[in-house]
Parts: structure tokens; sequence; C-alpha cells
């Protein structure tokens, strides 16, 4: 359905309707001309010529809204729902976060990476003292091929190791940002 000027859309329940004549609402929608009118589920049960218990369903699982419509739902069913409801939602949660996680990261590590050269000569242990007790940024040093490695897989094409790297790393990658900050 297209929405025109103000809100207002051709009718799809009366004969051709040459101007826009229904108007939708935040919540519903009532045309002027036929007089058609109801919320948002009415308006999907009758588009798709559905029981209006079935249109709230299907807005319910498109939507993911994880509401109990209706009186089949056992108290299984019911829970079920829910679960399914809230696994739906971390799952968006978890998305969410790993995206504004997978930029930063990426920065932080590449800094990360290009200090490590210069931390092993700025930090190499020049007095028997230090030999025994090296800076933590000489011997962080070591981690560049380590730091590579993680950027490899930020830098590749499965989401999921991605995904998985956000779940493992995201401590350890905060850690690195806070040394450089000290530096
Ligand atoms: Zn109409």
């Amino acid at each position: 359905m297209q929405l025109g000027r103000g809100g207002m859309a051709h009718c799809p329940f009366h004969g051709t309707d040459q101007h826009p004549s229904m108007k939708l609402y935040p919540n519903g929608f009532k045309c002027f001309t036929c007089n058609e009118h109801g919320d948002v589920t009415d308006l999907v049960a009758k588009l798709r010529g559905l029981p209006p218990v079935d249109a709230a369903r299907e807005l319910n699982n498109r939507y993911c809204l994880g509401l109990t419509i209706g009186q089949a739902a056992t108290p299984q069913e019911r829970a079920q729902q829910r679960l399914e409801a809230e696994k739906r939602r971390k799952r968006r949660e978890l998305t969410q976060a790993f995206k504004e996680w997978e930029v930063h990261a990426w920065r932080v590590l590449s800094e990360y990476y290009r200090s490590l050269t210069r931390w092993k000569e700025q930090y190499a242990p020049q007095t028997l003292e230090e030999l025994n007790s090296p800076s933590v940024f000489y011997l962080e040093a070591n981690k560049k091929e380590y730091i590579a490695y993680l950027l490899d897989i930020l830098d590749g094409d499965s989401q999921m190791q991605k995904v998985r790297l956000f779940q493992t790393h995201r401590d350890e990658v905060r850690n690195f940002e806070q040394r450089l900050q000290k530096l």
C-alpha cells in the first residue's frame, strides 16, 4: 500500500479508488468513502483474507512482539513462545553490540599492532635488572603475530568467527585499549 500526503492511501476495499480516501493512523485505518475501518490487525486480516486471530499471529511473528494470542496456546506453548521471543531479543542485542564493537576493535587492534614494533625497541632491556623483569610493553611486543591473527579474523568473511571473537575477546581488546591510553 502506497502512503501519500497526510497518511492517505488508496483504499483496497472498495472499487477503484481514484483519490486516496483511506487515512492511516499510527494504530489503525479508516476509509472515508466505504467506511472500512479498524486497527492494524483488522487491516492485515482484511487485506490477506485471514481471520483476525491469524492476522494477529502473523504480526506477532513478523515483528517479534512475543505476544500470546488466542486461547489455543497451552501453558507449555506460552512458555515456549516466551523462550523464543527472549532468544530473538538476545540475538538482536548481541548483533547490535557486535556491530558497535567491530569497528572500534579494529581500530584498537591496529593501533596496538603498530605500537608493538615501537615498544620492542623503546622498552628493550638495557640493564641486567631490566632483563630480569622486562617491561610489560617489551613483553607485549611478542604478541605481534597474535594481534595480526585477531585482525585477520576481523578482516575476514566469516561473520560467525567475528561474532565469536567478540564474545571471547571483548575483555582482552578492552585491556589493550587501556594500555594504549596509559601511554
Ligand atoms: Zn474504501
